[in-house]
Order: C-alpha cells, then structure tokens, then sequence
C-alpha cells in the first residue's frame, strides 16, 4: 500500500460538518495511513465561528488522543491550524507550548483585521500586488517565528482568481527560501480545487522552486467535511512526482521524518 497522510482536517470542534469518527471512516476507505485533525485556533481575534473557542482545545486534543488508543487501521494525529499573527509570536508559543501536539499548522488567513478567504469583496478596488507582497511576507512571518511544523496553504491569496500584473515567481522563491531556512514544511492543499481558483495551492507552476529548495512537503485535503478526506490526492501525488519530489514529512511529537511515496 502506498503511504498516505491527510493532516489538515476541520470537524465540528471549529468549522467541519461532522464528528472526528466520520472522518475516520472515510480516511480508512481512502486508503489513507494516517489522518491528523487540524482544528481552526485563532488567538487575539474577536471570536469567530470558524474558530475553536480557545477554551475547548484540551477538550478537542482529549477526544483525539482518545481516538488515537481506540482506533485500529489508521494512524491518528493531533494538530492545529493556527492563524499567525503578527506581533503576537510569544504569545501564541506559550499557549502552543501547553498542547502536546503531533504537529502545528501555521496559516495566514488575516491581512489587517480581514480574512482574505471570505468573499472576494476582499479584493476589489485593491492593488492586488500590494496584496500578494503583504500576503507572502505574513506568511514568511510566520516561518520566521519558528512556531510552526507545517505552512498551510501558502498562497491562499489567489483564491479568488484576482492576478496581480507583476509576476509572482520572486514571492514563491522567497517564500521557498524561508522555509528552508527556518526548517518549516509546506502543504500542498487540494481544497483549493473546490475554490474559485480551481487549483491547488501553492500555484502548480511554481511548485518546481520548493523542490529545488528541498522544501519538505505534506499532502492536505483541508476537508471541512467526511466526503473530501484524501480528495484530489492522485492527482497532487502525480503532480508532485512529475515535480521531482520523492518523498514526504511525516509527524508524530512535532518530530519529522520523510517517507517515500
Ligand atoms: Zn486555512
Ligand atoms: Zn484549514
């Protein structure tokens, strides 16, 4: 069997459609070798209802841990989405240094106080290159902070299909470059195939310059219900061979180790 993971999965613990156990299910009979539960955690933002209330986190991170003991066939892991915030790293840390973690997402929904995966109202009437520039460097940002094992969907900012008129290859070589650096993994989110812009992120066209920069890589469904655990994942596995990529990060205890796929 080839070795498989979903580690960014949403249930009713933040904004998913159904309990941990159907996403179980429904990974088993994906084929998947192990599932990781990633609920949304936004810190120091007025509470949203994407977001997990931070006070339910050692309730949502018992249920899990529970899971991981009862269930047979599959491995279970126990993550978060975190949302970086500028500002507030210290912060964050110590909140994330309480959690025993298999690993932690980091992801940049927030420019300013807006999300930018909300409605594409978002976009109009702004220099969408301006946008692109603030985007990538939040996310940079939170490479640099060290906080994270995992950069989730590290150009979210297309997902409305808004171009910018300069070419966004210097951000993603950057971008590249920074992960390197700080040791960080990135995904390669296949939700994005159910958004507006109809591809994974990041952009398909610049995935080549993580594999130069041997930017480890995590495949990610993102799935915000049971149906789309592990969707689009022969197609991501394709691309990603066809790439250059061989193998993959895997986390148990915020360790990593690569597996070839
Ligand atoms: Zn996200
Ligand atoms: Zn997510």
């Amino acid at each position: 069997m080839i070795y498989r993971t979903d580690y960014h999965i949403h249930t009713t613990f933040s904004d998913g459609r159904s309990a941990p156990d159907d996403y179980i299910t429904a990974a088993s009979a994906a084929g998947l070798s192990e599932i990781g539960f990633s609920e949304h955690l936004s810190l120091f933002k007025e509470k949203q209802e994407w977001c997990m209330n931070p006070d339910n986190v050692s309730s949502y991170t018992g249920y899990i841990e529970n899971l991981k003991k009862n269930v047979c066939g599959i491995t279970v892991r126990t993550g978060l989405e975190v949302d970086f915030i500028n500002g507030k790293e210290q912060e964050i840390g110590t909140f994330l240094d309480k959690l025993n973690l298999d690993y932690r997402i980091g992801s940049v929904h927030y420019l300013g106080e807006k999300t930018v995966d909300l409605g594409p109202e978002f976009y109009e009437g702004k220099n969408i290159d301006k946008l692109y520039e603030s985007y990538f460097e939040q996310v940079m940002a939170a490479a640099d902070s060290r906080l994270f094992d995992i950069i989730g969907h590290c150009d979210l900012i297309r997902i409305y299909g808004f171009r910018p008129a300069t070419d966004p290859e210097p951000h993603y070589r950057k971008l590249a470059e920074c992960l390197k650096k700080n040791n960080v993994a990135f995904e390669l989110n296949t939700n994005g195939r159910n958004r507006p812009i109809a591809d994974f992120y990041p952009d398909r066209r610049y995935l080549h310059i993580f594999c130069e920069e041997k930017v480890p890589v995590c495949v990610n469904s993102d799935a915000h219900f049971p149906a789309r655990v592990g969707q689009y994942f022969d197609e991501a596995y394709n691309l990603l061979r066809d790439t250059g990529f061989t193998e993959m990060a895997v986390f148990e205890g915020r360790n990593r180790k690569m597996v070839s796929f």
